[in-house]
Formats: structure tokens, C-alpha cells, sequence
């Protein structure tokens, strides 16, 4: 019996380690690796503030593991710029600015259409008009010379996403608090959030235009015309999410920072602008979103800010 009993003790302790080697596992799982790509902006933005605005709204989950990667200064040798897009798992891209050496434009296509993730953030829909896979990537951006030529606007009407083939090119009324409604309440990165909320203090752009192939609304918010006479009286598009071959984009076009701005910024530190894009990195990099929605979640009628 004493040996039995031996055996079954190690049977036990091997059992044990058997459950317990999972679970150690589990805790143990790799992190999503995220590149934080930024570095060039134009004179209306800060990309070196909203940077390090978006390695902490990252790395706030325990999620993600972020890397910084900047480019050369604006009017630098770009020759050299070759990040290595491979080693991630999605690119959050923050940046506006000159054109990449021609191989590694191809190689990030390549990092996408293979099923890497990548995040547009902002004024980065506002770069690389003349770049065509890069348009279908983001599925619509602003200036640039993005006229009727760089493709339709995007359109909420009658319950439905509507493509748009009138003139007009991208604007945004002034800064002000808008209420955001999802439209798409079943995506994984819209799905338990409230149907409105409201967004803090920000540009909301309008008139964007672009391919807009595999592009699904995800929420909108009204420019309202009776408030700004240059709004485009539409509900413009606010968060999309767009397929490119495996890939899949999260496009934002929220968060502005003036070049002048300091924290706290109000726009990026919504709770909702944080929790979209958190949701929204770990959707592009995996397809599925296991954040949840916090408690100092916006409603309807009432901003939330976190402090920085
Ligand atoms: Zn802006």
C-alpha cells in the first residue's frame, strides 16, 4: 500500500502540474505586440504629444506591448526607413507625413494584406493621397487633393450606409463636444456599448472620400448645420472598420492635438475615444476583443474624461 500510496502522490503532484501548467500559461500569454508608428505631422497636429498619449492609453489594459517607431523629421532621408512590420501585430499609425521609401510602402501592404492589423488614427487618413493600396487600407481620407477622383464619400442615411458621388471635399467644423451612435452594435469592438454617447471636445471630420471597399460603419456623429455653417449636415463616419485581403483596419478619425495643446486633452481622453481605440487595436490585431466596457463609460448626454 506504501507504494501505492507513493505512486498516487505522484500521480497527484504530476497531476497537479499538468493543471497547473495552463494556467501558468495562460498567465504568462504573450502580450499583443503593438507598433506605435509616428514621427511627422503637419503644422496643425502634435504628433510627439499624442504619442505618448497613445503608449499609455495602450498599455493601460495590460494587453499590448508598445513600440515606438519614428520616422526620420519631415523633409529627412526617409532611404533608410525599413521597420521590420512582421515583428507586430498591428501598426498604430500616427503619422502625416512625406512618402516612404517604395520597398517598404510594399512591405507594409504585404504586413496587411497577410492579416496584420493596423490602426488610422486621426490626420493619418490624411496622408499618402497618391498611394492607392494605402486609400483602400484607411477606406477614405481627407485633403490631400482628395477630390471625386480619390473616390465617394461615405454616407449614413435611412438607416444604411449610402456611397456618395456628389463634389465637396473634407472639412470639419470647429471644435466642440458631438454625440457619437454606433451603428454596427454587433462588431466586436462596438458590442455592450451604449447606442449614443458623448465625445469630448474635437474635430468631427467630414466630406472624407476614398475607395471605401470592405468598409463597414461602426458609428457616426451628425455635423450639425443649424450649430456650424460649414458643416456638412451629415452623419459623418467616426469609426470604420475596413478589410484589406487577411487584414483588418480600425480607422478612427477621432483625436485631435493642436500644435500647442497641452494635457490634458480633452478629445484623447475620452473615455470613449480610449476605450474604441483599445478595442479597436486589439480587434485589428486578433479579430476579437475581450476588453470590456468601464463603468466611467459615457452616456447619451454626458461627456467622461480620464485623467492623464
Ligand atoms: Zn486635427
Amino acid at each position: 500500500m506504501k507504494t501505492l500510496f507513493t505512486f498516487a502522490g505522484l500521480f497527484a503532484v504530476a497531476a497537479s502540474m499538468f493543471v497547473l501548467g495552463p494556467a501558468t500559461a495562460r498567465a504568462a500569454e504573450p502580450k499583443i505586440r503593438v507598433m506605435l508608428l509616428t514621427g511627422q505631422c503637419s503644422q496643425y497636429h502634435n504628433w510627439a504629444l499624442s504619442s505618448v498619449i497613445f503608449k499609455r492609453v495602450l498599455e493601460q489594459p495590460g494587453v499590448f506591448a508598445v513600440t515606438s517607431v519614428v520616422t526620420p523629421p519631415k523633409g529627412g532621408d526617409m532611404s533608410g526607413f525599413k521597420p521590420d512590420f512582421t515583428q507586430c501585430d498591428v501598426v498604430v499609425m500616427d503619422y502625416e507625413g512625406d512618402d516612404w521609401p517604395e520597398a517598404t510602402r510594399e512591405a507594409f501592404a504585404e504586413f496587411v494584406r497577410n492579416g496584420g492589423g493596423l490602426v488610422s488614427f486621426h490626420a493619418t487618413d490624411n496622408t499618402f493621397p497618391k498611394w492607392t493600396e494605402f486609400n483602400e487600407m484607411i477606406g477614405v481620407g481627407g485633403w490631400g487633393g482628395r477630390t471625386a477622383a480619390a473616390g465617394p464619400k461615405v454616407r449614413w442615411r435611412d438607416g444604411r450606409m449610402v456611397l456618395d458621388h456628389s463634389p465637396g471635399t473634407a472639412t470639419h467644423p470647429p471644435s466642440h463636444d458631438f454625440q457619437i451612435i454606433v451603428r454596427a452594435p454587433e462588431h466586436p469592438v462596438m458590442r455592450g456599448l451604449p447606442e449614443k454617447w458623448m465625445h469630448a471636445r474635437d474635430e468631427l471630420y467630414s466630406q472624407l472620400r476614398g475607395p471605401a471597399k470592405n468598409l463597414e460603419v461602426l458609428a457616426t456623429a451628425l455635423a450639425d448645420k443649424s450649430r456650424f455653417p460649414n458643416a456638412s449636415g451629415e452623419h459623418e463616419p467616426v469609426l470604420m472598420a475596413i478589410r484589406f485581403g487577411k487584414g483588418r483596419v480600425f480607422h478612427t478619425t477621432l483625436g485631435h492635438v493642436g500644435p500647442r495643446d497641452v494635457e490634458p486633452i480633452a478629445a484623447m481622453n475620452s473615455v470613449g475615444f480610449i476605450l474604441t481605440l483599445q478595442r479597436g487595436s486589439e480587434w485589428a490585431a486578433t479579430g476579437e476583443v475581450t476588453i470590456p466596457v468601464p463603468a466611467d463609460f459615457p452616456t447619451a448626454d454626458r461627456i467622461s474624461l480620464r485623467a492623464p
